[in-house]
């Protein structure tokens, strides 16, 4: 969407209250044309709301070989009141939230179908904001092909990705069945169904009409695959998501993982890149995703590395004392009091950097716990801190906006004075200073909230240490030689345990470790240790978390998966009808299938380096044995009762009684280490066009 007035940005005044401006974007100023259609006038398309249509203009803007189109509604043609539909992001109510939603799901998908003719094979749905998608192409696919609900719907699957980006409820809107109905009752006719089918596709299933259309549901029910972006936030997600697919176990829900990772070249310090240019293999910028690249990292003298550093930090001091400067002036403070703070700045100093979103969940005052340790941490002599905060707080948001005043108090204490800075206005103008200007990128999420993160990546390639909760990508990309960790892996009865077990953990390692590697320093000024540390950050992280990387894994784990599917399949409706009236046999049947016990399933308690084989018998009356799996799901039995080490295998078939349709399996199990075993057997549904058995919420465990 065209957000003509953006973000806002944001100023913070004398008292540390922040506050917000709209600015209009001049759109003479944007390399952004508009797009034309046959008859040369600008292209405009609609998407029908209540009783009227809402005229969408189409802009164009070329990044690099990629074409963004951007829809803008601020025209004469359309009522006044629609005309800010696309104005502002995160601006207005629910209502105005469904209108926006509905023009990038629907109207993005006629734009690309209709008036474009790109007709992607695949839809990747970032968040649910854009899940009304799925309406549109089923809709699309029903006129076109003349095909059910059910098998457009499949159709559908094959077509769409959605990634969740957030653990946080308020990720995905909820939107109250009024409202929805509001805007769909003359849509869903249109695909076949009644009000109450229709209102089901947004809900978990078994639960009350009255619970609002949920966004992320709706998006979970219908694409053919789904990731959330770290392997950590991949399990909360399965958790969060599970009621989904209620018969299946929790942590088998159908959600992948695909971490975050960022565009390296255009958040590498333009030194660093030259830098980088001199010491790596020639063309590393085409091979970023490969670890062997970074690896010469090595090679940079680190004399070199700690000079491009400084001179990345003596450039972000200079834009925290402007920025402090015009701040305090226009708040009154004197020249004199602005002088006493900004002077005490000094590349010389540990630097510490938190700069993020304002959610509570981020706790950007934990370092404030206890300010008698902080005081003193801050205020050594020989080994001085300062730190450097930044970022703006949801202006619905009255706790995050708090959390900005109290470091406001804070860096004006006479003891944190010229120690503590925040920064109004944070973007990606000044991320960029501080990713690559400070020495420690701190991260203190309540775990397991933060899904990913990706300013620390940032701050990593760019030899900038992670200190960070171990949550997100830190969980996989800490290494125990690259950054340091606050807390531990464990989970607490209340935020408050929480926040105080952290606390202690961030002040040790900081007075413990960061803080005298950091001075360790020789007769050049140069400490072995830390430049250590910066390198084996760049090494361990600039191949993983980049974007390369993150495309790679899209492209092979999810985009291929379902091109093969529609090329293979989806392309012959025929194969689309077959499949799902499989599927409505396969439910009917289901329950008919029966797994017999042959020997006893008692816990079994072996030596290392063992193994043993089970089997079981399958009674299969009405479904075809080509259209199940049967799997083996063992794991070893701890004292508590806690099974660990869960595996799941498939199991072969050895023996059969076609006339009594019954199935004899067999598998061995390998154990490398002994103790008390337990197993059980289970079936799952199998089929060439199903890429995730669990989507089908269909499994038959056997009963002891
Ligand atoms: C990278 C970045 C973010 C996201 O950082 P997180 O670590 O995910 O919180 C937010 N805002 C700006 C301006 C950024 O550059």
């Amino acid at each position: 969407m065209l957000y003509k007035h953006g973000y806002f940005n944001q100023k913070i005044n004398g008292y540390g209250q922040q506050e917000t401006e709209y600015q209009s974007i001049d759109l003479f100023d944007m390399p952004i044309i508009p797009l034309k259609d046959e008859k040369g006038e600008d292209l405009t398309i609609y998407v029908k709301f209540p009783k009227r249509r809402l005229y969408l203009k189409v802009w164009q803007i070329e990044v690099g070989r990629v074409k963004l189109y951007l829809l803008d509604s601020d025209i004469e043609k359309n009522h006044e009141e629609d005309r800010d539909v696309t104005l502002k992001l995160y601006g207005g109510d629910q209502e105005m939230r469904i209108r926006q939603e509905i023009v990038l799901g629907m109207a993005g998908v006629n734009l690309l179908t209709n008036y474009l003719h790109l007709n992607p094979t695949i839809y990747h749905m970032n968040e649910g904001h854009s899940s009304f998608l799925n309406l549109e192409i089923i809709k699309n696919i029903i006129k076109e092909k003349q095909v059910s609900f059910e098998v457009a719907r499949d159709i559908a699957s094959s077509k769409t990705v959605f990634t969740t980006h957030t653990p946080v409820p308020a990720g995905n809107d909820i939107f109250p069945l009024s409202l929805v109905e509001k805007y769909f009752k003359d849509f869903w006719p249109r695909l076949g169904l009644s009000r109450e089918e229709f209102l089901r596709l947004g809900m978990k299933p078994g639960i009350d009409l009255d619970d609002g259309f949920n966004m992320g549901i709706l998006a979970l029910k219908i694409a053919g695959k789904k990731n959330g972006v770290s392997k950590l936030h991949g399990a909360v997600s399965r958790e969060l998501f599970a009621e989904v697919w209620p018969n299946i176990s929790a942590n088998e829900s159908p959600i992948e993982y695909v971490t975050n990772g960022i565009h390296t070249c255009s958040w590498l310090a333009p030194k660093m890149k030259e830098l980088y240019n001199k010491y790596l293999i020639p063309y590393w910028q085409d091979n970023i995703h490969q670890d062997y690249v970074w690896e010469k990292i090595k090679n940079i003298p680190d004399e070199k590395l700690w000079e491009v550093h400084t001179d990345q930090k003596v450039k972000l001091l200079k834009l925290v004392r402007e920025s402090t400067t015009e701040r305090l002036r226009r708040s009154g403070y004197s020249y004199e009091e602005i002088n006493e703070i900004t002077s005490k700045l000094t590349s010389k100093a540990l630097t510490i950097g938190f700069a993020r979103r304002f959610a509570t969940y981020k706790r950007a005052t934990l370092i404030f716990k206890d300010l008698e340790r902080i005081t003193q941490i801050l205020n050594n002599a020989d080994r001085p801190v300062q730190i450097i905060f930044a970022g703006k707080a949801h202006p619905a948001d009255k706790e995050g906006q708090d959390l900005i005043k109290y470091i406001h108090e804070i860096s004006m204490m006479p003891q944190f004075k010229g120690k503590i800075f925040i920064l109004e206005n944070y973007n990606i103008a000044m991320s960029r200073y501080l990713i690559s200007g400070v020495d420690v990128w701190l991260n203190n999420p309540r775990r397991p909230m933060e899904a990913s993160g990706t300013s620390g990546q940032k701050a990593s390639v760019n030899g900038v240490i992670n200190f960070s909760v171990l949550d997100g990508w830190w969980a996989e990309g800490y290494t125990q030689t690259n950054g340091w960790i606050i807390g531990t892996n464990a989970e607490y009865d209340s935020y408050e345990a929480q926040d105080m077990a952290d606390s202690q953990s961030l002040y040790r390692t900081l007075e413990e470790k960061i803080i005298p590697t950091y001075y360790d320093k020789d007769k050049n000024g140069l400490s072995k240790k830390w430049l250590q540390y910066m390198k084996n950050s760049i090494i361990t992280t600039g191949g993983k978390y980049s974007t390369a990387r993150m495309l790679v894994d899209y492209t092979n784990n999810l985009y291929m998966p379902l091109c093969n599917l529609t090329k293979k399949y989806y392309s012959d409706i025929d194969n689309a009808a077959a499949f799902n009236s499989w599927k409505k046999d396969l439910y009917m049947n289901w329950k008919d299938i029966k797994i017999n016990q042959v020997n006893n399933l008692d816990n079994i308690t072996i030596d290392a380096g063992n193994n043993i084989e089970v089997g079981c018998e399958v009674e299969l009356p009405n479904i075809d044995i080509e259209n199940i799996s049967v799997e083996v799901y063992y794991g070893k039995i701890l004292e508590n009762g806690v099974v660990e080490d869960v595996k799941i295998i498939p199991m072969k078939l050895q023996d059969k009684d076609e006339e009594a349709k019954k199935y004899y399996f067999t598998a061995k199990i390998e154990l490398t280490t002994g103790g008390n075993y337990g197993y059980t057997f289970r079936i799952m549904p199998k089929h060439e066009m199903l890429l995730e058995p669990a989507n089908l919420d269909l499994v038959k465990w056997i009963t002891k």
